[in-house]
């Protein structure tokens, strides 16, 4: 263990942990960014990204990623990918474990992100950025004139579907059982959309694909339906996975207030129930789930600890 105490430690390598990093080494406090082991977060699962501004050709998620962490660097961030293990908020300094270190800080920034649920098929692990997707608005628009399926019953899937209509000329909603957790309005819009079909009670079973040069590609899917048991196999050219998200907060669930899904609830602005504990981008936002968001709480986070810092007299 380190005898030394940093200033800040921020916990995530994703879009918001990254800014922290660049926002706080700006700020000289040489903070560590602990990024884990699968470093860059849920970009490093997108190919292009066409909406985080100022790349107005696009940028790839994984080059996105390299450059913000790049540019944290640049400004003296140390950044380790190592996962966290354990924390302990009870007292100050407070105490960061890896598998390897243990680290003392005097405050904390948590940008763990949060994980797409997945279906757990093997084809659809295959198949994830080779036309499997969680993101309607980052993949939509490749899908232009393609026959696509959204997968799940709540507000997101409504989204979604409805956003790829603008592109795919066919969207099949596929929904485990009748009735739906998605808003009223959501609902109705979607099922008064003319390219959306509802499949209910139908789950998919497998995702077929065909190799396209080097890539697989999807081509199609089968449906069983959960209530008479019969199949069905649809073709298509891509599937989003639209069934919720899954915060990356276990490790803190004994110490911070999390909402009833997990999210991590911050009281004014980033900062959470523990004083010296900030919290910023999708772990604890359940709406908005974009890269250039989280970035931007990012850098809130990072400015309410240089301010808290300075209160206490740490910096
Ligand atoms: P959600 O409301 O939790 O809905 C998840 C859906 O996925 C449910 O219909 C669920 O089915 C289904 N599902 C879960 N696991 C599944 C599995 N293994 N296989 C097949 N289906 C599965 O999640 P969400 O739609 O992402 O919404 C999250 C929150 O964000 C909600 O509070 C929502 O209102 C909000 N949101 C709001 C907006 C908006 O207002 N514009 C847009 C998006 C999200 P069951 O119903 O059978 O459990």
């Amino acid at each position: 263990m380190s005898d030394n105490v940093r200033n800040v430690i921020v916990i995530g390598g994703g879009p918001s942990g990254y800014t922290s990093g660049i926002y706080s080494a700006r700020a000289e406090l040489k903070p560590l960014v602990l990024a884990g082991y699968q470093a860059g977060g849920q970009l490093m699962l997108t190919t292009d990204i066409e909406n985080f501004p100022g790349f107005k050709d696009g940028i790839g998620g994984e080059a996105l990623m390299n450059e913000m962490r790049d540019q944290a660097e640049r400004f003296g961030a140390e950044i380790i990918n190592e996962d966290v293990t354990e924390v302990d908020f009870s007292s100050r300094p407070f105490t960061i474990k890896t598998y390897s270190n243990e680290y003392k800080t005097h405050s904390v920034i948590i940008a763990t992100g949060a994980s797409a649920r997945w279906m757990g098929l093997e084809s659809e692990k295959r198949l994830t950025g080779s036309g499997v997707s969680s993101c309607a608005t980052c993949d939509g628009a490749f899908y232009k004139d393609k026959v696509v399926c959204v997968v799940g019953g709540g507000d997101s899937a409504m989204e979604e579907a409805g956003f790829l209509t603008r592109y795919a000329k066919k969207v099949y909603l596929i929904h485990r059982r009748e009735g739906f957790r998605a808003s009223k309005i959501m609902l109705e819009r979607a099922r008064n959309n003319p390219k959306i079909e509802f499949k209910i009670n139908a789950v998919i079973d497998d995702i077929y694909s065909k190799k396209e040069g080097f890539l697989e590609a999807v081509t199609g899917i089968k449906l069983r339906n959960t209530v008479t048991g019969e199949f069905e196999d649809i073709e298509l050219d891509g599937v989003f996975v639209a069934i919720g998200h899954i915060p990356n907060t276990a490790i803190f669930k004994d110490q911070l207030n999390l909402d009833e899904k997990g999210y991590v609830l911050t009281t004014m602005n980033t900062r959470t129930n523990i004083e010296g504990v900030y919290a910023a981008g999708d772990v604890v936002d359940s709406r908005y789930r974009q890269a250039i968001t989280a970035a931007g709480m990012g850098c809130q986070a990072a400015i309410d600890v240089t301010r808290w810092l300075e209160e206490q007299g740490l910096d």
